[in-house]
């Protein structure tokens, strides 16, 4: 049945190629993962004279220049056997100048992508002795002759032996272990990542259901595979919320691929039939970890529709040297936390109150944000290709990329306000399915600019949408996040004397230790200090980021330690931090009498709506 439909439309893609096209084919070995290695091999149609062949440089989901062309080695190009010369261009360093020999037709590319042992700037580690995320962006070149929805690629790859895969990628036949996939666009390619592992699962999220749903797992270890049942059935309850909420699909089967291990980077990159999620090991065998990553599979499922189906007009581009223009990553990334944070406690992968208590930590560290006195949140939309990169020494002062988080808030105030000025007949919901709905489909961009938000909420609620976010978007000077949907949710951020369950679990998983609300310091495991929040104790008494506390009033530093000395200032107990900044050691004796601080929400007077919108749909 479902490779019925994938014939179907891949003659709808096909109709709209030139007929005298002929694709592309790539073969690629990945037999080396474990070792960090994959060779490619290209046959490129041509024609003869000067030619120019790029790699991909703006990588869809990355919002950013982050191809990893240092990465790109063993490049030979050649025309029916003879060797060409091949010339970087010396300003767009992602393009090669040949020259295509009189007689030829096609040129044959080899290369190696050298897959990163460590965690860098932008190549996050993606194969372990176990398994492998194989991203085709990586592996190609390709002419700018037609948009990359018109290039036509046949592509092959070769895996090591025994293991399984998980791809959208439509499969054409599998012998041995080599895997020839369907002719697709280059887009279709570059959206289509292959998970593949020694130890795999698959799971049918949807069972017997149209579109169909896939889990594919896989893991360093046959026990990471065990998902508990209820486990599985919470994932099954995301689909049908996320149906419930958005009202159609646009993909013919969807994969949500996930790689567990704790030897490669953890995070997720959209896609439109699957989403690249990477979490530890332990991620659904061990409660505490999956509650610390509930939210990254709802997340990146809500990109097929908000950021891949729905698009904002700056980031549909041609093909992928295209630069992209970051300006609605508010609505693309930040409406899709917001709609990833309420479809997970919709389908039960995340309580109402750990999802509050998650909340309060993000909206905490907005409404401490010394880099709302200059830069105002578009600001870090705009310059999002910039800091996805930026350190987090002094993050507080320049800020980051808080059009997420800030982002879920803002869109939080929009759901609450529809369903305030409707008397809760109407809420963003609705919006959802205007906006994202049907008809259902296979995969294809929508393109989108601000005006028609606003156009669409006002067909919801008539409000002055435009001002409402242009103020929240543009206004400095301020020291507050807008936490207007929180507080007329029926909550309000307060600080109280013991970390959230959520921050115990965060500080467990990710090693470090928050006292940002008290004294005003984030820090590593070591005592290493990473943010100092200009307005607080710590920063008043001259610690800056990069300096070490070693002790704490005499004693040897721990996370213990610090937070009992912190607890005594109530009861007038100092607090002299003994501070290592390179080659000396100083003494700083900080002015603070309040105790410990953890932000969490506590009900105000007002209806709890939070929880409402928190509330399943579906059954
Ligand atoms: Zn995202």
């Amino acid at each position: 049945m479902l490779k019925m439909r994938f014939v179907r439309v891949l003659a709808i893609f096909i109709s709209a190629v030139p007929a005298f096209a002929v694709p592309m084919t790539l073969r690629v070995d990945a037999t080396e993962a474990p070792r960090k290695i994959y060779h490619a091999e290209l046959n490129i149609p041509a024609t003869p004279g000067p030619m120019t062949l790029f790699y991909p440089k703006w990588i869809p989901g990355d919002h950013a220049p982050t191809g990893p062309i240092n990465d790109l080695a063993g490049l030979r190009i050649s025309a029916a056997g003879q060797p060409l010369v091949w010339k970087r261009d010396s300003v767009e360093l992602f393009a090669f100048h040949i020259n295509v020999p009189p007689g030829a037709n096609s040129v044959d590319v080899r290369l190696d992508f050298l897959s990163p042992a460590e965690n860098g700037t932008n190549s996050p580690v993606s194969a372990t002795s176990e398994l492998a995320i194989l991203t085709w962006n990586q592996l190609v070149l390709y002419p700018r002759s037609q948009a990359s929805d018109h290039l036509e690629i046949t592509a092959q790859l070769r895996l090591p032996e025994g293991w399984k895969f998980g791809t959208a990628l439509p499969v054409a036949k599998t012998s041995g272990g080599s895997v020839e996939f369907k002719t697709v666009s280059l887009t279709t390619l570059v959206d289509s990542p292959v998970l593949a592992g020694r130890h795999f699962r698959r799971i049918d999220l949807s069972p017997g259901a149209t579109p169909a749903h896939y889990l594919d797992i896989a893991a360093d270890t046959d026990d990471a595979l065990s998902a508990p049942a209820e486990v599985i059935d919470k994932y099954r309850r995301l689909v049908r919320e996320a149906r419930a909420l958005f009202g159609a699909t646009h993909y013919i089967e969807y994969h949500f691929l996930l790689a567990a291990s704790d030897q490669i980077a953890h995070f997720g990159v959209e896609h439109h039939a699957s989403s690249d999620d990477r979490s530890r090991e332990n991620f659904l065998t061990d409660p505490i970890s999956h509650l610390v990553g509930a939210t990254l599979i709802p997340h990146e499922f809500v990109h097929s529709w908000n950021g891949k189906y729905r698009r904002p007009e700056g980031l549909a581009t041609r093909d992928f040297e295209e630069p992209m223009k970051g300006d609605l990553l508010w609505v693309y990334e930040g409406l899709t936390e917001y709609l990833g944070w309420v479809l997970a406690a919709r389908s039960g992968l995340i309580s109402p109150e750990s999802n509050r208590q998650f909340l309060a930590l993000s909206a905490a560290g907005l409404d401490n944000r010394a880099g709302r006195q200059w830069r105002p949140l578009a600001d870090t939309a705009i310059a999002a290709q910039l800091l996805y990169d930026a350190r987090s020494d002094w993050e507080s002062r320049r800020r980051g990329v808080d059009f997420y988080d800030e982002g879920l808030l803002m869109w939080l105030e929009a759901d609450v306000s529809i369903r305030k000025q409707t008397q809760g007949r109407k809420s963003l919901d609705d919006f959802c399915r205007l906006f994202y709905g049907p008809p259902s489909g296979p995969p294809q961009v929508k393109p989108y600019a601000f005006e028609d938000l606003i156009e669409t909420l006002n067909s919801i609620a008539l409000y002055d949408w435009k001002g409402f976010f242009e103020t929240r978007l543009n206004r400095t000077g301020t020291d507050r996040a807008p936490l207007g949907g929180v507080e007329a949710g029926g909550y309000r951020l307060a600080y109280v004397e013991q970390p959230s369950e959520a921050q115990r679990a965060t500080e467990q998983i990710r090693p470090g230790l928050s006292v940002a609300y008290s004294i005003g310091l984030r820090l590593d495991r070591d005592g290493s200090i990473v943010d100092v929040l200009p307005e607080f104790a710590a920063a008043k008494a001259g610690i800056g980021p990069g300096m070490k506390i070693v002790s704490v009033n005499d004693n040897r530093y721990s996370r213990d330690v610090l937070r009992e000395a912190i607890r005594n200032t109530k009861n007038g107990g100092p607090l002299d931090l003994r501070v290592a900044n390179g080659r000396s050691f100083v003494t700083f004796k900080l002015d603070y009498h309040d105790g410990e601080k953890y932000p969490v929400l506590q009900r105000n007077g007002q209806a709890p709506l939070l929880d409402d919108i928190m509330k399943p749909v579906t059954r």
